[in-house]
């Protein structure tokens, strides 16, 4: 028997207790986060931050993210199912620890409790569109705090580049000169490396195809985020369709063992 509102209250005190443990092995693991978690919050509607997949969606290295094999057919055998030939860093996808550090936890390893978190949206559309080696900076972080208050804990801290609305055209999503050279925005180190010295965020998303910009020729924000037990989200879609503030992320994926990291559905609580 419980008087209104108890029931609230004790839910509320085992989650954080659940947490506090799942965040303290995911800390000893990774070297990384001591996570709080917001109470859960009602909200209104889902928003899918996930691109649709294909073997036509731009990729890094321009090969193919997904390959997909025919191997029983309805008609035929009385049922559908294809074989997938995936590279595991394609479409919307994550980034595990794994991915740039080699004592990093694999996906399987990342606790439920850290892949759903508040999410931060920090527009930086208009600097994108006049720079597309943009990086998020720490004056942008230092901006939405000023708007929005303290980055809550355990947040996923977004860069909304505008960069999901080019993806149907691959060349100005990829944004590749003729030397070869990609441009699109990314987050800037220094950026990342007062995050992690200063906040307790748990990862990053970005609506292009790396964390780093495109010009990066040495992935520092991948090395020291992922390295100190980050998780990241890349090629996010539909960031514009949910707030720079108050939304939960919920991110997705299959718990495959050793995974680098791999596709995500991603979906925003607002
Ligand atoms: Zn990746």
């Amino acid at each position: 028997m419980c008087v209104p509102g108890c029931q609230e209250v004790v839910h509320r005190a085992l989650s954080r207790r659940r947490v506090l443990g799942a965040a303290a092995a995911f800390a000893a693991t990774a070297g990384a986060l001591s996570p709080a978690l917001a109470a859960p919050r009602p909200f209104k509607k889902v928003v899918d931050l996930t691109h649709t997949m294909s073997a036509d969606f731009p990729t890094f290295d321009g090969t193919p993210g997904i390959e997909m094999q025919k191997v029983f057919d309805l008609k035929k055998d009385g049922y559908n199912l294809y074989r997938w030939s995936l590279i595991e860093h394609s479409g919307t996808h994550l980034d595990a620890p794994i991915h740039f550090s080699e004592s990093g936890i694999a996906v399987e390893q990342i606790p439920a409790e850290v892949l759903a978190v508040p999410l931060a949206v920090i527009d930086v559309a208009d600097k994108a569109a006049q720079d597309p080696d943009y990086q998020l900076s720490r004056a942008d972080i230092a901006a939405w705090e000023r708007r929005h208050g303290r980055l809550p804990a355990n947040a996923c801290v977004a860069m909304n580049s505008g960069w999901a609305k080019r993806v149907s055209d691959k060349t100005k999503y990829v944004g590749k000169d003729a030397a070869g050279v990609m441009h699109f925005p990314g987050f800037s180190p220094d950026a990342v490396a007062w995050l992690l010295k200063e906040r307790k965020v748990a990862g990053l998303a970005v609506d292009t195809l790396s964390l780093d910009h495109g010009a990066s020729k040495d992935f520092k924000t991948h090395v020291s985020w992922l390295g100190a037990g980050r998780w990241g989200l890349e090629n996010v879609a539909g960031l514009d369709n949910v707030p720079a503030a108050g939304a939960m992320l919920m991110v997705g994926l299959a718990k495959v063992k050793g995974a680098t990291g791999g596709p995500t559905r991603l979906f925003a609580l607002v």
